[in-house]
Formats: C-alpha cells, structure tokens, sequence
C-alpha cells in the first residue's frame, strides 16, 4: 500500500503567536466547542457571521490588523492557550472513556457509512436529520475515544439554497463549494497526486478522489468523482444529494457502497465492525463478500455467513414507499458484470434483496442491508415495532414481535446544540465534570438547583438572540433590494421578546404537515393575536427540490406568514440549515412536531430544543412517544392509530389548537409569582430538562450501540484471532 499523505492546507499568514488557528480550523471539535469557535469570533465578530461560521474562510479574509490587535490582548492569548491545550489533550491524551473501560480492546475499528453528514453549517453536504444524527454519531464516538471512521460524500453542489418567491413559492438556488475553502483537506499519493478509487459502471470506469473532514478524533473520509479521468456526467455524479433519477441514485450507492471499501482499503484499514446508517450503503456487504470469495475461493453462502456478523444496519424508513430501491432491469443494467464475481447466477443475485410489492418486483437495499446483518435496529420503541411489522414477511417463520429488529432510540450532541449560556448554568449547578456525565440521570436531577432567576434569564437571552438574528437576516433582504416589503414582515421584523413563542422547523415533507395547524387559521388568529397572551410561531424548512406537494405546504404556510391578520406574529426564516437550527432551537419557548404518525421514525430537533430548556409540544410518534411523561411538555392528540388520513389530520388540528389555547398560553402567562417569574412555567422546563437531556443525548445512544452492537463483535473477532 502507497503512503498517503493528509497535509492540513496551510495557506494562512498568521502571526506567529497565535499559528495554530489554522490548524484548529481544519478539525471539527471547534464546532462544539464554544471556547474554540470564540478565537476567530473574537478577532472580527462582523466577519465571523459573514464567512457563515467557516474558519478557513475567516482566516483567508481576516485582515491583518485585527490578527496583531488579539496578539497583544492578554485576555485573548489566555483563551488561545486554553482551547490549544484542551484541543492536545483531547487529541493526544491518552485518556478516554473507551480506553479506560475497555482496555483489552486493541485493533478494533468501526466503519460508519452514511449517504450524508451534517457536522457543520459551513459544510453543506447535508439534507436534514438523517445527516445531522450521522455527524452527532462521529462527534459522539470522538468524544467517547471509540475507533471508528466514518465514510461519505462531499457533494460539491451541497444542498440546494432557498429562496422564497413574494408569492411563498419555494425556488431552489445552486451552491458551488469551493473545497478550498472548506475544512476538509485533500488526500493525496507520495508523489502528491490525488488518491483515487475506481468503480466499474456500465461501459466505463468511474474514478473518485478521497477527501478528509477530522472530527475530532475520528477521520471522516470523503468521496468525490469531479476528477479529470471521469467525463463530464460522471463528474456530476457527486454533485448533490439525493437525486431523483434512478441511474444517478444507482451509480450513488455503487460509489458509496463498493467505492466506499476500496476506499478504506486504499487507506489501510481493516475494519472489525461495519455500521450502515440506512440503506444507501448497502451494497458494501457484496463487496466484501467479493473480496473474501477472490482471495480464499469460498462460495457467496460461506462468505455472506461469515460477514454478515460484523455488519449492522439502522433503518429510518416506516414506510414502505420510503425506502430505497430499484427497478430490476437497472441491476440487470450495473451488476451483470459483477454477479459472476460472487459466483452468483442472477436469479441468486437479485433474490438477495427482492422485494415483491404491488406494482412489481424490486431490488431493495434495506432487504439487502437486512438479509446480510447480524445487527438490525430501528431508532425509536415505536419506530422498532413498526418495522418488525413492515419487515415480518423476511422472516416468515417466526411470530412479529421476534423479528430480529431491535430499536436504539436517537440521540443528539449535547455540545454541538446546547446553547453555551446554557451550558454555564450546568457547569455551575449539576457539576464541574457534568461534561462526563451526560447521560447520568443524577447528574441531571441537579436541574432543580438552578434558580429561577437565573434560568429564566439565560432562556429570556436566547429567544432576544434568536429574535435579533431574525432582524438582522430581515435586514440584509431589504438592503439586496430584491425583496416586497412584506417578505421583510414576513421575515420576522415585528418579532418581540416577552411573547410567548413556538418553534416549528424541519423538511418540509407531507408526513410533518407543517400547515396541520393552519387548519382552523380563524381560530389561531384570536389565540396568536390575545393582547393579554400574544404567541408567535416561526417557521422554516425547506421542502425536497422535486417534491410539489412539500412546495405547496410551504406556500400555504407563507402565505398565512404574510397575511395582515397574523400581525406579523408568524414568521417565516428562509434556508433553514444547522445554523439556523440552532438559534431556533436554543431561543424559543415551545417546540412543535406534527408528523402523520407512525410515519416519524424518531425526529431528533426536539431533543437539541429539551436540552436547552424549550418545552416540546407533540404527537406521540417517534421519540416523543417514549419520551413523553404527562408533565415534561405536551402531547398532540392520544396514543392511537388511525386508518383515515382526513380523520387523523382533523382530530390531531383540533387537540393541537385545544391544548395550545387552554393549557400552554395559560401557564406561560398566568401564575407568576411577584418577581414576575413564570414558576409553574419553569418547574416543567426542568423537568424536560431532568427526564430528556440524560436520555435522548448521543452519549446515551453510542454507548448502546457499542454495547449491544460494536461490542459483541469486537470481542468475537477478539476470540478468533486468539484461536488461528
Ligand atoms: C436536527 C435537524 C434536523 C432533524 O430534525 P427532525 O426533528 O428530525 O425533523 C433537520 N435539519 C436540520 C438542519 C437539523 O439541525
């Protein structure tokens, strides 16, 4: 195997006192950690929000000045020795919680696949929460010292921009990453050429280049086909996420499955486990099972027995038509050169992931991801007893509730979203190591030592952050020029700070119906518009490119955004994205989810929302479902299922605007004490706070994939290595 060389780009001129900004901005932990992300902060504020939060891009426009300013600022080299020493030992330190409890473990690696990671808003090569869990799971296993690497694509278009027409029709705008100034860095050969992989698609050969993104400690390898090798289509062939047409979608997977191996293998790696975050990754169990039947000559059955215990699938699709697949001939079309490699016939080829469903046969990757892994879970209680059911005719044999499909409820990052003020109040009343002890629930009972005054203070700044960040957009659309006055309105210019205010942003897929509480619009106008208890709803998301019905969701909603009557008290914040997220996230009062349940599989944006002290408002899908207590937030309509779509949608407006009016406006504005202090209001949030944040954290989440998942095949590896 040729060397590889990973060179952080160094194109900065940096005083030398303070050089290693620009080895920090080419490693992930600045995203979670707030002290890190204040030494760019800190040397131009105005610049750092202009370059979107990316530090390669601070760096390469930051004028010099600025940089000699904090070179004398004792403050400011305090901080920079600080965070460079915390960064070592965080790096370098031997210590880590996997180290310490595990230390027999020595070669084991994990391999996470995904179609998309959502680390960072300047790196856009993420949809939504499928990418967002992705890239908590790498931060979470860096954070933990777990030995995993991670494999993907940089799309170099990203995800599409949005804009909203005067008429809240939603246009989609391109996005070329220059990934120059991206914090990723190139992988090369010795001799300093780029490091390539190849896959075989029909007539042609496909060339990728490998990029790195350093989480932490984890690498997180990068596949991307605009090379000169390839043609001009071919180039294109990473250039966005999820793409409609079969052939791309096809060639996608191939690249990410198979290319994704080779890949790891072109680095050297040997992996133990092998985790596919959904379908998309599927095909990577053919290629090893390819591997091992051309090295030792063994059939596909002896090879898939062996392989099959070291793969794991996670599944995020309650319903059928969700999930990835594809029409026959088109496997016809790019695996009847490679079916031969497996010794296969096609027959045998395509019975591995036939999928007989009313319209006709096809080839589904999660039957192929199932049929081939040891290890299947679903990602919340009930999200796992739905799939048992949607899955139950794989396994025929046995009763339902044996199908071997266990659930791993969602977490999410608690650095990456917990707002930093917040994490001040834990800092100083759950405990000085709180960050060791995420998922403890005694550490989290403390919540109740945070005074009112003093939560209700941080929770009152955030949602005045979150109402100036809104401003400031609304601003920048106005100076363009390009956009009606109304959109200006409709942008959150008539936002203030003691209304009580809703969050609701996500994909705009039908399922989350985000008009649902449009439904009776008169009615939420009187709610929405009480002088005495006024409320607020901000809006965003952005509906899938090819999608109509979203688009027309999104429509209805600006539409009732831009109406005079609401008295510019909904709003609606375009191009939703991670930075957005979390302003939301962190700064409104109430957090709501409507899915069409059981169709969430666990939704996570609630939970960054919990941790931060916003109260959830929800149906009782996804992890709502278990999380829910009676006391910790609400809930949207009962337990139940419907079979009549109309009838659901109509009990579930109703229950939402009900408990909206009688029981959330009340205890936001009622009840206060002489201090004026919503008591009522914060004893639920801290209640939210002590049941959600210890549970619904990735701390909680990768420790049970390691114990349920990574362990136990580590340890057999383990066994057989010790026996040859
Ligand atoms: C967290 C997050 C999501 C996922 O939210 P859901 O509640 O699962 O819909 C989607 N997009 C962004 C930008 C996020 O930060």
């Amino acid at each position: 195997m040729e060397p590889v060389r990973r060179e952080i780009p160094n194109h900065f001129s940096l005083p030398r006192r303070i050089g290693r900004l620009g080895e920090l901005a080419y490693n992930l932990w600045w995203s979670w950690n707030p002290e890190a992300q204040m030494l760019y902060s800190q040397v131009d504020k105005a610049l750092w929000e202009n370059v979107g939060h990316n530090p390669v891009v601070f760096l390469q426009k930051v004028e010099r000045p600025f940089l000699n300013a904090v070179t004398n600022d004792r403050y400011y080299l305090d901080l920079y020795d600080r965070v460079m020493n915390n960064l070592d030992e965080y790096i370098k330190g031997e210590k880590n919680w996997f180290k310490d409890q595990y230390p027999d473990i020595r070669d084991a690696q994990i391999a996470y696949f995904s179609f998309e990671f959502g680390l960072h808003e300047s790196l856009p090569v993420y949809a939504g929460g499928l990418g967002v869990l992705s890239g908590d799971h790498l931060k979470e296993a860096s954070d933990l010292g777990l030995p995993m690497v991670g494999v993907g694509f940089v799309y170099n278009q990203g995800y599409f921009v949005q804009h909203i027409t005067e008429d809240g029709w939603q246009e989609t705008r391109s996005q070329f990453l220059d990934f120059s100034q991206m914090p990723i860095i190139p992988l090369l050969t010795s001799s300093g050429k780029p490091l390539m992989l190849y896959v075989d698609l029909p007539g042609r050969r496909v060339w990728a280049r490998l990029w790195q993104v350093q989480v932490g400690r984890v690498p997180l390898y990068l596949i991307d086909t605009n090379v000169d090798e390839n043609s001009p289509t071919d180039r294109q062939l990473t250039a966005r996420l999820y793409s409609n047409d079969p052939e791309v979608r096809i060639s996608q997977e191939i690249l990410l499955g198979i290319g994704g191996v080779r890949a790891l293998r072109a680095l050297g790696y040997q992996p133990t486990v092998w985790h596919m975050n959904e379908g998309h990754s599927a095909f990577l169990v053919l290629e090893r099972a390819r591997e091992i039947i051309a090295t030792q000559g063994i059939t596909f059955e002896q090879a898939a027995e062996r392989l099959r215990r070291e793969n794991i699938f996670t599944t995020h699709t309650p319903v059928p038509a969700g999930n990835d697949q594809f029409p026959i001939w088109l496997v016809d079309k790019y695996f009847a050169s490679y079916w031969p490699e497996l010794k296969l016939t096609r027959e045998q080829f395509v019975e591995l992931a036939r999928h007989v469903q009313t319209w006709g046969e096809t080839f589904s990757m999660p039957v192929l991801a199932l049929r081939l892994s040891e290890y299947c879970n679903a990602v919340s209680e009930l999200h796992g007893k739905i799939s048992r059911q949607m899955w139950h005719f794989l396994w025929q044999d046995k009763p339902v509730e044996e199908v071997p499909i266990t659930h791993i409820t969602n977490g999410v990052h608690t650095r990456t979203w917990l707002a930093r003020r917040m994490g001040v109040l834990y800092e100083r009343y759950l405990g000085r190591d709180w960050l060791q002890r995420l998922d403890d629930p005694t550490l989290w009972a403390q919540v109740e030592n945070i005074p009112d005054g003093e939560l209700w203070a941080v929770r009152q700044h955030l949602k005045r952050k979150l109402i100036m960040f809104a401003n400031e957009r609304a601003r920048q659309q106005w100076l363009s020029g390009t956009r009606h006055p109304v959109q200006i309105i409709a942008g959150g210019v008539l936002l203030e700070p003691y209304s009580l205010t809703i969050g609701f942003a996500r994909r705009f897929a039908t399922y989350k119906r985000g008009n649902l509480i449009l439904r009776d619009f008169e009615r939420l106008l009187r709610i929405i518009n009480n002088p005495e208890m006024p409320v607020q709803i901000i809006f965003a998301g952005k509906a899938h490119p090819a999608d109509e019905p979203g688009k027309l969701i999104v429509q209805e909603v600006y539409r009732a955004v831009k109406d005079a009557k609401t008295g510019g008290r909904l709003v609606f914040l375009e191009d939703y994205d991670m930075n957005v997220a979390r302003y939301l996230v962190q700064g409104v009062d109430v957090w709501l989810n409507t899915p069409r349940r059981p169709n969430e599989a666990s939704g996570t944006s609630g939970m960054k929302a919990a941790m931060n002290g916003v109260l959830n408002f929800s149906v009782l899908d996804g992890w709502w479902h278990e999380a829910y207590n009676g006391s910790n937030g609400w809930a949207i309509g009962s337990d139940r299922d419907y079979s009549d779509i109309e009838t659901q949608d109509e009990a579930d407006a109703r229950s939402l605007l009900d408990v909206l009016e009688n029981e959330i406006v009340p205890l936001y504005y009622k009840g206060r004490s002489a201090a004026k202090l919503p008591t009522e209001w914060l004893a639920r949030v801290k209640e939210s706070i002590r049941t959600l944040a210890p549970q619904f954290c990735t701390r909680r989440m990768v420790k049970e994939y390691l114990q349920q998942f990574y362990l136990p095949i580590m340890q057999e590896v383990e066994t057989q290595e010790e026996r040859v």
